[in-house]
């Protein structure tokens, strides 16, 4: 049959021609090659549907009245087979207009009357192509539309999925959450919520944030915080008290954030609280725990105060006892060198083996007790006195010269003898030394203050003598203080 088009060339160049007659398709065919048409000639409509199988054809200029099978029925059969939109024209006589109704309803688009007018079939031909450019575009719209649709569908289904999967993860957190409106009202509220504030789902839903906690809260859930909230303002870490109807009063860690939407406007606000109880307990035990123990440290520093004191303290007097004034004697025996000279005083109760004898010794004890609270008051207030032993005191004066050692001895002398004794009067010997550069033990000071007391005995009693200033120094024992001094 008649030439066939190029295979590669574009469908819209390419027109079938059906026609029976070999002069009317020859015809045909020179006027449209002329305008530039690639031809394909086809006898009838089997010979053309088995061209179709080859080739696409937008254009089909069909002859009407065709043996074996006619151009209707060829329309017919391109319609429900070929997978473009195939533009036909029918070529009829103008007996057949008539029936041209029926051709339009099997889907023939136009018709041309026999014998063929050139510029008609070439005007025609630019109709055709227009309604196949209006097709192809509402084709490719089409498909366009389809793909969008599909990617929309398949979003959808992710989108889906994605909202199941923060649901069930939303609903399973371990913390108690949920999520209010702009209104404050909640929407959502997890398993952990409805545990802790023990309000299922449906009773604590579309309920505002500031009545599911009323009186419970401390204020901190008002309509104050979803408007900050609203504002893009989070609070985060706010510690809140919630008086739970299951668990009792529970300590909880409230984090409330904004939720933001594509576009950064605020959408929501999720909650998350924490119950930091126990945590909080255990706080508190290691506080008290600590305070325990501090109060302990405490009793057992002033337990050991009061020990040491005891250590240096006097039974019956309750001032220094030796041991304390011996020490007080190297410290200060200790300073001579840096050039700061001390004295030492000796005191002993006159006769007071006569006093125990004649009054006995409870009333002897009270004497001790009165005389030492004399000393103490006489003397300097970073200075104490001491038991020497039995009936006899000691105090070291520290940075302290003859003068105002002698002093110091006489003060505490009249302060005895003035006191009004109820049983006997009572007074003191006193024994004064002063230290010395070139003393090579603190025991010199105390042996020289002995001797002096030693001379205010034998001097009459009741009197200071400082060793300095003894006029007959000349007994043994004197003698050999002079030579050891
Ligand atoms: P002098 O004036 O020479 O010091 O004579 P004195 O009697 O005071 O001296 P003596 O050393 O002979 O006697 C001291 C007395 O002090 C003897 C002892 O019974 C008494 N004495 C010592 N310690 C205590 C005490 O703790 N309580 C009582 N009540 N008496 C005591
Ligand atoms: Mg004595
Ligand atoms: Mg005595």
């Amino acid at each position: 049959m008649g030439g066939q088009a190029k295979r590669n060339s574009s469908p819209w160049k390419r027109i079938l021609i059906v026609e029976d007659d070999s002069v009317s398709a020859l015809l045909l065919r020179k006027v449209l090659e002329q305008k530039g048409y690639e031809v394909t000639h086809a006898v009838n409509g089997v010979e053309a549907l088995e061209r179709f199988k080859e080739t696409e054809f937008r254009v089909v200029i069909s002859d009407w009245m065709m043996p074996e099978m006619d151009g209707i029925e060829l329309c017919e059969r391109l319609r429900k087979s070929a997978a473009g939109y195939v533009y036909v024209i029918l070529l009829s006589a103008k007996s057949q207009r008539e029936d041209s109704l029926g051709a339009y309803e099997a889907g023939v688009d136009d018709f041309l009357t026999k014998p063929l007018d050139r510029e008609e079939l070439l005007a025609r031909l630019k109709v055709a192509h227009r309604v196949l450019a209006a097709e192809d575009s509402l084709r490719r719209k089409q498909e366009e539309l389809k793909l969008a649709g599909e990617r929309l569908a398949n979003m959808n289904d992710r989108l889906t999925l994605a909202s199941r999967r923060f649901e069930e993860l939303f609903s399973d957190l371990p913390v108690a959450c949920f999520t209010f409106n702009r209104e404050g009202l909640i929407h959502e509220w997890n398993c952990a919520a409805a545990d802790l504030f023990g309000a299922h789902p449906e009773s604590a839903l579309m309920k505002p944030v500031w009545e599911a906690f009323h009186g419970r809260d401390g204020g901190f859930w008002s309509q104050t915080l979803v408007r900050d909230i609203f504002e893009g303002k989070a609070q985060q870490g706010v510690d809140w008290v919630h008086l739970s109807p299951g668990h009792g009063e529970r300590h909880l860690i409230c984090n409330v954030i904004p939720m933001h939407g594509v576009n950064g406007e605020v959408l929501g606000g999720i909650a998350t609280n924490q119950d930091i109880t126990e945590r909080r307990q255990a706080e508190q035990c290691i506080k008290t725990f600590a305070r325990d123990l501090e109060l302990q440290k405490r009793a057992l520093e002033e337990a050991n105060e009061r020990l040491s004191t005891l250590a240096v303290t006097d039974g019956l007097t309750g001032v220094w006892n030796h041991r304390r004034f011996r020490e007080e004697l190297e410290n200060d025996f200790s300073d001579v060198k840096r050039g700061k000279n001390f004295s030492v005083v000796l005191i002993d109760v006159d006769h007071f083996k006569s006093f125990n004898d004649t009054f006995g010794h409870p009333a002897g004890d009270e004497v001790l007790k009165k005389v030492a609270e004399i000393l103490q008051r006489c003397s300097r207030d970073n200075e104490s006195v001491a038991r020497y032993g039995g009936e006899e005191f000691s105090i070291v004066l520290s940075d302290t010269d003859m003068p105002a050692a002698m002093a110091v001895a006489e003060r505490m002398r009249q302060a005895i003898a003035d006191e009004s004794w109820p049983l006997r009067e009572i007074t003191v010997s006193l024994g004064v030394s002063t230290s010395r550069l070139d003393d090579e033990s603190p025991e010199a000071a105390l042996l020289r203050a002995d001797a002096a007391l030693y001379y205010s005995k034998e001097n009459g009693r009741n009197r200071v003598s400082h060793f300095d200033t003894m006029t007959h120094q000349d007994d043994s024992r004197h003698l050999a203080l002079k030579r050891s001094a």
